[in-house]
Order: C-alpha cells, then structure tokens, then sequence
C-alpha cells in the first residue's frame, strides 16, 4: 500500500481533509496538560515501586493487581485476567462517541538490573532452567505508570469526553515461553477490541536515546515484523576422507546460507523498504572427520511491509529447496510467523499529527527511520487503525551514543520524560473522540 502513494504526501492530503482535532478541543487540551503535569510526581512513584518489582511476561499477578486497584479507585469498569495477566479498565465519558484505546505492556526481561539506583530490582528467577535476575530493561515499567496517569487525568475530564476510552494493560510483550500463547495477540484473540469496539488504538514506547521532551513516529511500516525460519538440510553422511561418497549438507548448508544474502541485496526493493534476513544458528556433525547427514539451522526475517515479508518467505523457500536440489540433497524450510509489521495508519496519523506538535512543541516531533526490532502493538492494528509512537526517556544532553539500549543491564530511563508521555497518551485519546464523532453509536 506504500507503494501506491507515498507517506508524506498521504500524510497532507489526509490532513487537509480531516479535523485539526486540537484546534476543536484547546480548552480541553489545556485542562489535560495541567493535570498531567500535576500527576508527575505520582507517576514517577508508581514507576519506581514497579521497576523494584519488575515480573516476567505472563507471570505480571503484582503489576496487574496495582494497576486494577487504581482503575477501580478511578471508578472504571475494571476486568482482570485478559489475556492471562492483562488488565482492561472502561471510562465511559459524559457525552457519546467513539471508543479510542490506550495501550501499555507490563513485561520485565530476564536479565540482572547493573544499575546503581535506590529502586533497582534484586528480583531473582530462573528462566528456561537457568538463575538469572528481573529487569525492566525495556521500560516497561514506564509504560504502565503513564497509562496509570493518564486513567487519572482522563477520569478527571470524563463529563466532557464525546466517547468512550478504554485502557489496555498487556501482559508479554517480549514474547512468551515457547509454546505459549501470549501478548496482545491472545489479547485481541479474547476480544480486548470488541465489547464496546474499538475504533483507534494508542501506544508510546519509551526511548532511552531520545531525549526528554521528544516525540518520535512514522506513518505506515514504523517497525519490522519478526518471523523465525529454520532450514533441515538433509544429505547422505560419509567418511571425511571419501566425500565422493557423501551428498555434503555442511557444503550445501554453506551455498544455501551465501544464497540467502542475496535475499535482500538482489530482490527486495531497498529503496522502500529495508528487510533483514539473519541466519543465527548452524548445526551439524559430531566429528571432524565425519560428513554428518544433515545440518540444521535457524534464522529471523525482518520486514517493514507485508507484502515484502511475503515476498522473503517465498524467496527462502525457494533458494533453500532449489539448492539442495542442485547438490542433489533436500531442505525442509519452516517459517513461523511471530509479530507482524507495526503499521501506523497514515490517515490517522495525519489527523493526530497537530496534536503531537501541541503537546511536545512543532520542534520537538520528528518523523523517524523505520526501526527492524518488533513490536506487538501490531496485533492491535492489525484490526483497528493505530498509532504507536516514540517518548524520549534520555537525560537532557546525553549522547544517545553512549546512553545505554533497551534490552541490556545498564538500560535506564530519565523520569523527566514521563509527563510528556501522559499528555500524549491523554490528549491523544480526548482529541480523537471530538475529532471523530461521524463513529458516534
Ligand atoms: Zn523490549
Ligand atoms: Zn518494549
């Protein structure tokens, strides 16, 4: 669908034909910020007692309870256990209108906190049969207690709200054990969407080398879809010594692995979209002078368009099998589809763009890069439109190049950056409901 137009000018056409959202609702908008501002402080609490607390997907029981305690103290309807651990609470505002919906995941890592920070976890677990600390490396942590605020701040305005606003708390968002199902794909397999039905879908992701007071989005493919493949290569063993009497799986494994890099360099049309292929294991033999039977290995395909996925799986299949063809061996090729694209709809990223500019400053929002890590967001907008976006969470003044990443020991967040992820969460929510009321049901 990028192919046919492109985001930008979408993006202006869009806009020119929709509601500037924020200029309807200013008085509104400018209730919000001020209490999110004055949320600060309680935000900021609850982030810390959840990182001091952080727990591994599925398994979110202590999260999950702080989070349906203070919906409930809010006065929403509340339902627990979505999706194994999630949490959903329901504000129903003053006025009819659509129903918009903010999400946030709850997932630490298994991974020991390196941090120096009065609040950092000491959480220990055992994960796939070996000791390892809880972290949450990724922000998570951060998610939860924005959304918290913004439960807060909306539940304040409720009376003026044209609609209804629904708050997603999602377990697993790093991915469950294997076999599990999990995340915002089991949440939207049990109806998170429907009853009342969504009609947007909402998302911030923390970033620890974006600085504080930024946000960050793109219209369409914003992050990659994540497949895993494996590949069984299946010969004929033989001594080392008589290779004349083997049908060589290492050899062909080989050509077949050099086969793929021609995936993304010669088919896929790069100046697109980017895609990855990366095989990350090889296996095979037991011995150096032994040409085992088979070799097997394992990789992660990235794509930041579905029909560019598609177009991957198919070229693997073909590269694998057609190779080992030749070496007159076979492969047996899976591909297991994960997390699909996170695409931002351009028509409502178009019509909420004024509203990020007003929140953070017309400076200080950036359309981005597309990123090849994955999200589960993508679940969501896979049935709704959604708009996933990116909050800055660096120091004033720190080079992104030595902050550390997500996913590692030393991961850390500036608390200044959470009040701006309320108000984006908060204004997003009350500018789509006014902006919107053709939806009214
Ligand atoms: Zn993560
Ligand atoms: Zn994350």
């Amino acid at each position: 669908m990028r192919h046919l137009i492109t985001p930008i000018c979408a993006a202006v056409a869009l806009a020119l034909a929709t509601p500037a959202a924020h200029a309807q609702n200013a008085a509104l908008d400018a209730r919000i910020a001020q209490l999110a501002t004055q949320e600060e402080a309680k935000v900021i609490a609850w982030r810390r007692d959840i990182h001091e607390h952080p727990e591994l997907g599925n398994q979110e029981t202590r999260t999950a309870a702080l989070v349906a305690a203070h919906l409930k103290k809010l006065g929403l309807e509340v339902q627990t256990g979505v999706g194994r651990t999630g949490v959903v609470g329901i504000l129903r505002g003053g006025k009819p209108g659509p129903v918009v919906a903010l999400r946030a995941d709850m997932d630490g890592l298994p991974l020991t906190e390196a941090n120096d920070l009065p609040f950092a976890s000491k959480v220990k677990t055992t994960y796939l049969g070996q000791p390892v600390g809880v972290m949450h490396a990724c922000g998570h942590d951060t998610h939860v207690a924005m959304l918290m605020g913004a439960a807060e701040v909306l539940s304040q305005v409720k009376a003026d709200l044209p609609g209804t606003v629904k708050f997603i708390f999602q377990p697993a968002e790093e991915g469950s054990l294997p076999g599990v199902e999990g995340g915002a794909k089991l949440m939207v397999k049990e109806g998170v969407l429907d009853k009342p039905k969504v009609d947007a879908v909402f998302g911030v992701h923390i970033n620890s080398k974006t600085e504080v007071g930024n946000l960050n989005y793109r219209p369409g493919g914003e992050m990659a879809s994540s497949d895993r493949f494996t590949i069984k290569v299946h010969g004929k063993g033989a001594h080392g010594a008589y290779p004349w009497n083997s049908v060589d799986p290492v050899v062909t494994a080989a050509q077949i692995i050099m086969g793929l890099q021609t995936i993304v360099s010669r088919e896929v049309k790069l100046i697109d979209d980017a895609a990855v292929v990366t095989v990350g294991t090889i296996n095979g033999g037991v011995r150096y002078n032994v040409i085992p039977p088979d070799v097997e290995m394992s990789g992660t395909i990235r794509a930041l368009n579905p029909e560019v996925q598609k177009q991957i799986w198919a070229s693997i299949r073909r590269i694998a099998t057609n190779i080992a063809e030749s070496a007159g061996a076979t492969a047996e090729v899976s591909i297991d589809p994960y997390v699909p694209v996170t695409i931002n709809s351009p028509a409502l990223t178009a019509q909420m763009l004024p509203t990020l500019q007003a929140v953070a400053g017309n400076a200080n929002v950036h359309e981005i890069k597309a990123v090849t890590g994955a999200e589960d967001f993508s679940f969501y907008q896979e049935k709704v439109p959604g708009l996933f976006l990116f909050v800055g969470g660096m120091g004033k003044g720190q080079d992104p190049a030595t902050a550390a990443d997500h996913h590692t020991a030393g991961f850390r967040i500036d608390e200044s950056g959470l009040t701006l992820g309320v108000k984006t969460l908060a204004t997003l929510a009350a500018d789509y409901l006014t902006a919107n009321p053709a939806k009214q049901k």
